[in-house]
């Protein structure tokens, strides 16, 4: 078994969420999450999402809220609990552990990040690798980096799948044996974008970061160019070989409006395709967030089948 049977098997026609050069991922989303919802209506339990949220941060509420309004709108279960910032460990993993012997959920969330005082590790770990919904546990992790089936973790999967899906309709876009160049190495983006570029499409992969010497040349040589890092200005696309396919993660808000890591006009001009910021890869996160739980609650299902 390969590492993007863990993606949703089903084909979208790229007439349905391509405009032009755009990778249009809340279109892409849209279907993944219909897909999701037509799958859930099957099952004899529906799937169910716990999403757990330490702290009063107004990002994370915007998120959580975000993710419970598509856990209901798919027909899921959802249960969000909200705790305060002074929550100790215990309490927090003690709230874990409740979800993970509740048969009515099949993912569970931590949102990130978490107060200061909480070990973020120790919480991760608490859920157990069957109910990780984000694809953080060590044991998920691990088999990402075998090349296993996995639940992977949302935003470099949201990636792979519009990967796989321009390459299935568009063969001259297949990244097979091509070069990828993915900018930021942390543990929920930029490692799991590379191992499933490597693993799933076969890519040749650098991984560069705050410490690569001559981005400039990277890029230049890049067929494929992945930007993680959160900082505008890094990657300058003037350097892109023309036909590249850009992909940027990052998300800022600049007067109130929010934005990418890249100049996207660049990427309008000379790539072959290009995610725009908003509407790109943010959408595709919720997305793969559903189809994980979704995921576990046929395995989960199937196995109490079995027992
Ligand atoms: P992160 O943990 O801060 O990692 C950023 C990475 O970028 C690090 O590996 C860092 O290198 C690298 N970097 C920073 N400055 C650099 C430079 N000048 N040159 C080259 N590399 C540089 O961030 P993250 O969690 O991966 O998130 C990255 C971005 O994606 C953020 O804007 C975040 O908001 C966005 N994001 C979006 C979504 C979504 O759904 N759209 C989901 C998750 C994250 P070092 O390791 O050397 O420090």
């Amino acid at each position: 078994m390969a590492i993007f049977d863990s993606l949703p098997q089903k084909s979208f026609a790229l007439a349905d969420w391509v405009d032009g050069k755009k990778l249009v991922g809340k279109k892409l989303a849209e279907l993944v999450r219909a897909d999701a919802a037509r799958e859930a209506a099957k099952l004899p339990v529906k799937p169910g999402l716990a999403v757990i949220l330490a702290g009063d941060d107004a990002a994370s509420q915007i998120y959580v809220s975000g993710k419970e309004k598509a856990a209901v709108e798919a027909g899921f279960t959802s249960r969000v609990v909200r705790l305060p910032a002074s929550v100790t460990q215990e309490e927090l993993v003690g709230q874990i552990h409740a979800f993970n012997n509740d048969q009515t959920i099949h993912g569970i969330l931590v949102q990130l990040p978490l107060p200061k005082h909480l070990n973020e590790e120790q919480v991760l770990q608490a859920i157990v690798a069957e109910k990780d919904a984000d694809g953080f546990h060590f044991l998920n992790q691990g088999r990402l980096l075998a090349g296993l089936p996995t639940t992977l973790p949302c935003t470099p999967a949201g990636v792979a799948l519009m990967l796989r899906e321009l390459g299935r309709e568009r063969p001259e876009h297949q990244l097979e044996g091509r070069h990828a160049v993915v900018v930021g190495r942390s543990n929920i983006v930029g490692k799991p974008m590379a191992q499933l570029l490597l693993s799933g499409l076969n890519m040749t992969v650098s991984m560069c970061h705050s410490r690569t010497r001559n981005l400039a040349d990277f890029i230049r040589s890049a067929d494929l160019i992945v930007s993680a890092t959160g900082v505008r200005g890094v990657i300058d696309l003037n350097a892109m070989k023309p036909g590249a396919i850009v992909i940027d993660v990052g998300m800022h808000r600049v007067d109130g409006k929010v934005t990418g890591d890249l100049d996207l006009k660049i990427a309008e001009e000379r790539a072959a395709f290009y995610t725009p910021v908003p509407g790109g890869v943010g959408p595709m996160t919720i997305a793969m967030l559903l189809y994980n739980t979704l995921r576990n609650a046929k395995l989960l299902q199937a196995q109490h089948l079995q027992a």
